[in-house]
């Protein structure tokens, strides 16, 4: 059944910038597809990444790994952000998930269960997970991958970011033999010694800039399109939408679209949202409500069934997060299952 709102997720572009990112880097780019691919559907997206060359991927929850393992076969690495929580050892390894294991009873809990290929996160300031580099465990049989995650990477001036480099590879030298593992989206950009010997991209490769704003170097992939379902003209002095969020001073065309707060359409978006339709940028009008909000057309040859484009190639997904007082990684994964994916190249 054709659904009124899609989003639109073009594997090529992907691709392109998983490409990107190893040109740039030099570095092999190890997928980050947690949260189901930050909303863009992990099985098709990884499918995808796998047939450009990527061999290893890394989710945040067992469960995202045991479904990507599922989807992508018995071939790649998966590693699992979470680390082993307590009793948790026996499902990943029945789904040969490798745990990023982050503090000692994590450690003790695998080694108990048998031990295998695991990795290490060391903590080098974001002060979230993983081991202090001066508690940093004694190096034992299984550790496949030492990594640390950047607070600031979309910060190039920050001093943080070299701070960071320097002790996680100070760290990672006890650590002879495993995969050094460093730079995310952001980190990829701050320069060569920040690559080590993998990358870690999650954003850049779904398009959104390194720097939380858009860039020329990355492709948008992800399109949230919505048809319009009725066009109205709205005289001067009335107003559209709940808690007559718009208030017409003049008269108004309004066409009201498919896609709402229930679709991931933040309710945020007013007031400062806004749509790409007929070939120009026009505003949101009033509040987004659950399965509808208001663009105005004025001047705009637009029909019911017309597409309106949320964020896409037009309305970049940068500027539409920072019109919803957000972050592109949030607008990705708000976009909820009443939504289809649809995969195009
Ligand atoms: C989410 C995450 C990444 C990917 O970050 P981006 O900013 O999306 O590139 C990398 N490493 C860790 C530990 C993460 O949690």
């Amino acid at each position: 059944m054709p659904s009124p709102a899609t989003l639109s997720v073009d594997l090529g572009a992907l691709a392109r910038n998983f490409h990107a990112l190893q040109a740039l880097t030099g570095a092999p780019v190890h997928p980050v597809v947690k949260a189901d691919g930050y909303g863009l559907g992990a099985p098709a997206c990884a499918t995808r990444l796998m047939a450009e060359g990527a061999r290893t991927f890394f989710v945040a929850r067992a469960a995202e790994g045991q479904a990507l393992r599922a989807a992508l076969g018995a071939e790649p690495t998966i590693y699992v952000l979470d680390g082993c929580h307590e009793g948790a050892a026996a499902e990943l390894k029945a789904a040969d998930l490798r745990p990023v294991l982050n503090q000692p009873r994590q450690i003790d809990a695998w080694r108990q269960a048998g031990g295998g290929a695991c990795g290490l996160q060391i903590d080098t300031g974001m002060n979230r997970l993983g081991f202090r580099p001066e508690d940093a465990p004694e190096t034992f049989d299984g550790v496949s991958l030492v990594m640390s995650h950047l607070a600031c990477a979309d910060e190039p001036a920050q001093p943080m970011n070299r701070r960071q480099r320097d002790l996680f590879a100070a760290a990672a030298q006890r650590y002879p033999g495993a995969i050094r593992s460093f730079a995310n989206s952001g980190g990829c950009f701050l320069g060569p010694d920040f690559a080590f010997d993998a990358v870690r991209p999650g954003i850049c490769l779904y398009g959104g800039g390194p720097e939380g704003r858009t860039d020329d170097r990355i492709a948008p992939v992800a399109t949230l399109w919505a048809e319009v379902l009725q066009v109205r003209e709205v005289p001067a002095g009335e107003s559209v939408g709940y808690s007559r969020g718009f208030r017409a001073d003049a008269p108004v065309r309004v066409a009201t679209v498919a896609a709402g707060y229930a679709d991931g359409l933040l309710r945020s978006y007013s007031p400062r949202g806004a749509a790409w339709v007929a070939g120009q940028t026009r505003p949101l009008l009033g509040r987004v409500s659950m399965d509808v909000c208001a663009v105005d057309v004025t001047g705009l040859d637009v029909a019911v069934g017309d597409r309106v484009e949320l964020f896409g190639p037009n309305r970049r997904l940068d500027d539409a997060a920072a019109a919803a007082g957000t972050i592109a990684y949030e607008l990705l994964t708000s976009i909820t299952p009443r939504v289809p994916r649809a995969y195009v190249d």
